[in-house]
C-alpha cells in the first residue's frame, strides 16, 4: 500500500502495531488467565499495561511531539498491592524492551494521560479484554488524528486469521483516501479490503457486542426486527467485529449504549472507523451523524455507533430512529 504524505507515520505505526499484537499474544501464552486484574472493577491485564508501556514507548522515540491519548493509565500500578503486578509487565516487555525499567515502564504508560490536540495518537491496548481472557476476539487499535481526523488507523488482530493465507493473525489498517488493507501478523503482503455488496437489510449479516452489558440488548433486537433480519448476529468482541465489515465477512454492526449517559471513548472506535470507510462503508453514531473526534477523549457529541457496508446504511439509521421515537 501506499501511504502518501504519511509514510513515516504509517511506518512506524505498522511496525508497532506488529510488536505489539505479537507482545499480547506472547502474554496470553504465557499468563493466560492469570494475567487477569480488577482494577476499579473494570478488567485489566498484564498484556493491557505492557503494550501500552510499549506502544507509548516507542511513539515517544518517532514522534516525542505527539500526545498519546490511551486507556491505561500507571495509577493502581504505582501502589504497593500492585509490586508483582508490574514486575510482570516489566518481565513481559524484557524480551522487546529490555531498557524498559519499572519507573521507565510507568513513565510510559502514563504519557498515555496526553491531552488531544492538532495531532495526536489514541490507544487501546487491548480492546476487548474479555475476549482477550476468554480465549475469543481482541485487537490492539491504533489511530492517528490530525485536525479532528483520522488520518491512520491501524488494528494488531492476533486471533483474526485467514487460512487462505499462513493462518497467523491479522493486522488490519487504513490510511485517509489510500484504501484498507490486510497483511498477516507475520508476512508483509498487503491484500485490499472491500465491503460486501449486500442491499437487502433481511439478508445481513449483523454483528454486536460479546458482552451484552455493553449495549442496550432490547433497543438492538427491536432495530433488527424492524429490519427484518433472517440470521441472528453475530457476537463478537473489540473492533475485530470493524475488521469483519471491512472486509466484507459482514455488513452491519449496531451499538446502542446500554446507559443512556454512556459515552464512546475514541480509543474504542477511532481505527475501526477509517478501516471501515477505507474499505467502502460507512460509520455515523445511532442518528446518522459522522463521529466526532475533536470533542476530547470521548465522543461527547455522539450517541451509540452505526458501521456498514453504506448500502445498508439509510435502512439501519431510520430503523433506530423508528425504534427510538415509538417508544
Ligand atoms: P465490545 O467488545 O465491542 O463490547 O467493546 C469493548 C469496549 O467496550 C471496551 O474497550 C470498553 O471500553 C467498552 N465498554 C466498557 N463498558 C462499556 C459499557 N458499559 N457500554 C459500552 N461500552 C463499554
Ligand atoms: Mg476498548
Amino acid at each position: 500500500m501506499n501511504p502518501g504524505s504519511w509514510r513515516r507515520e504509517f511506518g512506524v505505526a505498522l511496525d508497532v502495531i506488529r510488536e505489539a499484537a505479537t507482545l499480547a499474544r506472547d502474554v496470553h501464552q504465557q499468563i493466560g488467565d492469570r494475567a487477569l486484574l480488577k482494577v476499579d472493577q473494570s478488567p485489566v491485564t498484564v498484556a493491557d499495561f505492557a503494550v501500552q508501556a510499549l506502544v507509548a514507548h516507542r511513539l515517544r522515540q518517532a514522534f516525542p511531539a505527539d500526545p498519546l491519548v490511551a486507556e491505561e493509565d500507571a495509577a493502581w500500578l504505582r501502589s504497593p498491592a500492585a509490586r508483582s503486578t508490574l514486575q510482570s509487565v516489566v518481565d513481559a516487555l524484557h524480551p522487546v524492551a529490555p531498557d524498559l525499567d519499572a519507573n521507565r515502564v510507568l513513565d510510559a504508560i502514563d504519557r498515555g494521560r496526553g491531552v488531544p490536540s492538532d495531532r495526536f495518537w489514541t490507544l487501546d491496548p487491548v480492546d476487548g479484554t474479555q475476549g482477550f481472557i476468554r480465549g475469543n476476539q481482541y485487537v490492539v487499535a491504533l489511530a492517528f488524528i490530525v485536525c479532528g481526523r483520522i488520518e491512520i488507523g491501524l488494528l494488531g488482530c492476533p486471533r483474526l486469521t485467514d487460512d487462505r493465507q499462513d493462518g497467523a493473525g491479522s493486522i488490519v489498517c487504513a490510511v485517509r483516501t489510500r484504501g484498507a488493507f490486510r497483511t498477516s501478523l507475520a508476512g508483509r503482503e498487503f491484500v485490499p479490503l472491500r465491503v460486501s455488496s449486500c442491499r437487502e437489510p433481511r439478508k445481513a449479516r449483523v454483528l454486536r457486542s460479546f458482552q451484552s452489558e455493553h449495549i442496550d440488548l432490547r433497543t438492538f433486537n427491536e432495530i433488527v426486527a424492524i429490519l427484518k433480519v433472517e440470521t441472528p448476529p453475530t457476537l463478537m468482541d473489540s473492533q475485530a467485529k470493524h475488521a469483519v465489515i471491512a472486509a466484507g465477512q459482514a455488513d452491519l454492526l449496531i451499538r446502542c449504549p446500554a446507559e443512556r449517559e454512556f459515552q464512546e471513548r475514541i480509543w474504542d472506535q477511532a481505527a475501526g472507523s477509517i478501516i471501515v470507510e477505507e474499505a467502502g462503508g460507512r460509520v455515523t453514531d445511532l442518528r446518522g451523524m459522522p463521529l466526532d473526534f475533536a470533542a476530547g477523549r470521548i465522543l461527547a457529541r455522539n450517541e451509540g455507533v452505526i458501521a456498514s457496508n453504506s448500502h445498508l446504511h439509510a435502512a439501519a439509521v431510520s430503523a433506530v430512529q423508528h425504534v427510538t421515537t415509538h417508544r
